[in-house]
């Protein structure tokens, strides 16, 4: 699949051909140079081939050979308390969160019990943060049974990090409340650098954009680190993805993440850590950065990793005490391939029915009508996205033609929706544009309908209908109806497309 990353597929421009990639390569790396992840410079030669290249690294013979490791290799081994390590190998790991959720924590605590006994107490009560937030705003028996389990087990292990609601009339009410897991672990200062963060959710990924290891697990395995802290992971080799040049200001992380997708598909991936570094990497914001990570387990990869940076502190001053220590791939480290992006190049994408890998340019999409939005979840569902979307909206003075749906992730993005002025508005908050845009009015905070959930979830697809959404899986079935279709796009695409009736690409109305 790697040799697409060259074929003339409508979006290859993106990639540098192998011309520009000496004169790239040959720039970036004076830019390099002055910025944290110079660390994880790679030697010329590499610099210059298009191809993913296999590694060529082999065990070392002695106990005594050091070699240079990756960030998430480095984070492994630290976490395994081994001086060394090589992709393949398999470590215990030392579990610094473990998170889980209505979904899967049920399932989770029962395996604890039966194999670790039913007296038995966590191995921390600090590490492990339960966090209700997919089926919550449902009269669903077994939906709402599975979120008193779970208060019942956080009380009775005295769980320091429990984000209960118990009143569903009015989420306001529960100030515990948070909403999406992954978007509450990063705003409640669970996401740390060098760290190792489980959870029993496959985008327990988007915590990557911490410089963190951080990865989905079972309900087995959680039962497992429950009891025990500790997990026995097979080491990934690394992929890493080079982005460079400035991004232009109709795309956002979401159309990254889509390029890279489509370039190595739904598998190319697998079991393989994502390294994001380059100059348009740096310049993401954290909530950006979370987008990138929050997909690579679409394309079937164990973790996605960010190095840490200014950003990253920055983010992390406010929201928690516990001191970290960043990691970063050694000069020499070996990547098992290295794909390089001229950002500059890339166009709106979305992601056709019904696979995340079936990448389009939006504009090649115009003719597809469809019969919805929807804008939430953990990948697009932040405050900077519906900033982005009410900034569509702004430009535009117009409209939506089709129902609009806005699923804030958590109860910090609905107040931001409801507090926060969109630049250039003269002081109008993204509530007040989406209601003058005739938006539905923003839900309360939950993982909604992105993953379908009981037939009386909000913005339910229980029609085959087509729908732009700014959520991360477009499978048969996975918004409410088997039948349904769904586009993934950024929210300058979703927003745009709102507007129209149609897939949109957002320069019609940003520029
Ligand atoms: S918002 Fe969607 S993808 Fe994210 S955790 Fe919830 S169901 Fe999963």
């Amino acid at each position: 699949m790697a040799s697409s990353a060259i074929s003339a597929t409508p979006t290859s421009s993106f990639i540098a051909n192998q011309k520009d990639l000496g004169r790239f390569g040959f720039s970036s790396t004076s830019q390099f140079s002055i910025h944290k992840c110079k660390k994880s410079v790679i030697p010329m030669k590499i610099m210059s081939v298009m191809t993913p290249q296999q590694s060529d690294r082999r065990p070392a013979t002695t106990g005594s050979v050091k070699t240079a490791l990756t960030l998430t290799e480095k984070i492994l081994a630290r976490a395994s308390e081994k001086p060394q390590l090589i992709p393949g190998e398999n470590v215990w790991v030392n579990v610094d969160i473990l998170m889980t959720h209505d979904v899967c924590g049920p399932g989770s605590i029962g395996i604890f019990k039966k194999e670790f006994g039913e007296n038995a107490k966590v191995w921390d009560r600090e590490k492990l943060v339960i966090i209700p937030d997919h089926y919550i705003f449902t009269s669903d028996e077994r939906a709402n049974r599975n979120v008193d389990i779970l208060r019942d087990f956080c009380m009775e292990q005295n769980i320091k990090y429990f984000y209960d609601i118990k009143d569903l009339s009015n989420f306001k009410v529960n100030p515990d409340y948070k909403g999406v897991c992954h978007i509450a672990l990063a705003q409640e200062g669970h996401c740390r650098p060098g760290e190792v963060l489980l959870g029993t959710d496959s985008h327990t990924c988007t915590a990557g954009a911490f410089g963190q290891f951080a990865t989905g697990i079972g309900n087995t395995d959680a039962g497992f680190v429950l009891g025990a802290g500790k997990l026995l992971l097979k080491v990934p080799p690394t992929l890493r993805f080079v982005m460079d040049g400035e991004m232009p200001d109709y795309l956002l992380a979401k159309d990254l993440i889509l390029q890279i997708i489509g370039e190595i598909s739904v598998s190319g991936a697998t079991y393989k850590a994502m390294e994001f570094t380059g100059t348009t990497v740096e310049s993401l914001t954290m909530e950006e950065r979370m987008t990138l990570c929050n997909m690579v387990v679409e394309a079937g990869g164990k973790n996605g990793v960010v190095p840490a940076d200014s950003t990253t502190f920055k983010y992390l001053e406010d929201k928690t005490s516990i001191g970290y220590e960043p990691v970063y791939s050694d000069a020499k480290a070996s990547f098992l391939s290295e794909y390089r992006f001229d950002v500059s190049k890339l166009e709106p994408l979305v992601a056709k029915p019904h696979s995340p890998d079936n990448r389009a340019l939006a504009r090649e999409c115009k003719d597809v009508k469809i019969d919805r939005v929807y804008i939430g979840s953990c990948t697009g569902g932040k405050t900077e996205d519906f900033l982005a979307a009410a900034k569509v909206f702004l430009a535009s003075g117009k409209k939506v033609k089709v129902p609009t749906f806005l699923v804030p992730a958590t109860q910090k993005v609905w107040m931001d929706v409801y507090a926060l002025p969109v630049p250039g508005s003269g002081g109008k908050t993204c509530s007040q544009i989406f209601e003058e845009a005739g938006c539905d009015t923003p839900a309360s905070p939950s993982c909604g309908a992105c993953l379908g959930g009981p037939k009386d979830t909000y913005a339910r697809m229980n029609e085959p209908m087509v729908c732009v959404s700014t959520t991360n899986r477009n499978f048969p079935g996975r918004m409410g109806h088997r039948e349904g279709q769904i586009y993934l796009a950024s929210p300058y695409t979703a927003a745009a497309s709102a507007l129209t009736g149609y897939v949109t690409d957002p320069r019609e109305f940003l520029q």
